[in-house]
């Protein structure tokens, strides 16, 4: 149903600061998978399509706000698996906001409530009031949580870690719910730890979400000293990173995630936050769109 990619690339980073420091960046290309189903969110979409499939449901319901890169990837998900999909997205509708008009041309149905409400989205009388008002009975509903966030979906993100290179000592991810960390810390090799940058002041509930998932917690940590205020807050200094990586490494990043991670990375090697000769390697989970590519598989 959905395309085994893979194996994703990975590339050796060219930044003269790891010359410098004597360390080795690996990047993980999850980007480069599909312009749409895009990174880590084609890891989370796997085991929930399957799931779907196995559970005899007729249509697929899931949540975001207004520039969700899980909604952009499980409305190409539906498109191109012919399932039928209804989106809840929070706010007001905007139709020159160019996320939605790439859900609407997938042929979701997109319904808009407000931010208050938006806060019972994780609650099993919502959603049955939501379908019924759909005309839609609960059996033939398979919900994917806001973001993806759920077991099938930590269980597509261990695949992550079947495309790093063993000599890693590290591995490092930027961080929303911490399900995609989750299912990384939780598939690592022995001999490796777990770094996430938390894009969001919740690193805390990060913590608790990969512990709760099996995640060893001598062996990872969550930074939160690169979030930049809140969540998609976008400084000065981010878009001059962003902009300087780029031209130094080829690599484009996003604002919202890796933009933070990347930043966070090359700020710690600076202050020599790893030893000399370390390994690491960054996993680009995506996020960069361009919605002038054509959908296809
Ligand atoms: C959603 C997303 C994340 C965060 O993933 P979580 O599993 O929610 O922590 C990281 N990077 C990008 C590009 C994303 O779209």
């Amino acid at each position: 149903m959905i395309p085994p990619y893979g194996p994703v690339k990975v590339q050796r980073c060219n930044h003269p600061l790891l010359r410098e420091r004597k360390i080795t960046l690996f990047v993980q290309r999850e980007d480069l998978v599909h312009p749409y189903l895009s990174g880590n969110k084609w890891r989370k979409l796997k085991y929930n399509l399957e799931d779907f499939k196995l559970s005899g449901a007729t249509v697929m319901l899931t949540f975001g706000g207004a520039y969700s890169n899980h909604l952009v990837a499980t409305a190409a998900a539906s498109y191109l698996s012919g399932i039928p999909l209804i989106v809840v997205i929070r706010g007001e509708p905007h139709p020159e906001n160019p996320y939605q008009e790439f859900i609407r041309s997938c042929g979701t149905k997109m319904i808009f409530i407000s931010r208050t409400l938006y806060r019972e989205k994780g609650d099993p009388d919502f959603i049955r009031t939501l379908l019924e008002n759909q005309r839609i009975h609960p059996d033939a509903c398979y919900v994917i949580p806001e973001g993806g966030a759920n077991d099938a979906g930590t269980k597509g993100c261990e695949e992550i870690c079947n495309d790093v290179p063993d000599e890693s000592g590290w591995i490092a991810c930027a961080c929303g719910t911490g399900t995609t960390a989750a299912g990384i810390a939780r598939a690592m090799k022995d001999h490796q730890k777990f770094l996430g940058f938390a894009v969001l002041n919740a690193g805390n509930y990060i913590r608790e979400t990969m512990i709760k998932s099996g995640a060893d917690e001598g062996r990872f940590h969550i930074n939160e000293d690169y979030v930049f205020g809140r969540y998609a807050k976008v400084t000065h200094l981010l878009k001059n990173f962003i902009k300087n990586f780029h031209v130094q490494t080829g690599i484009l990043t996003e604002p919202v995630y890796t933009g933070k991670m990347f930043l966070g990375l090359l700020d710690l090697i600076e202050q020599r936050y790893f030893r000399e000769g370390s390994v690491i390697t960054a996993i680009h989970t995506g996020g960069v769109l361009d919605f002038s590519i054509p959908l296809k598989w």
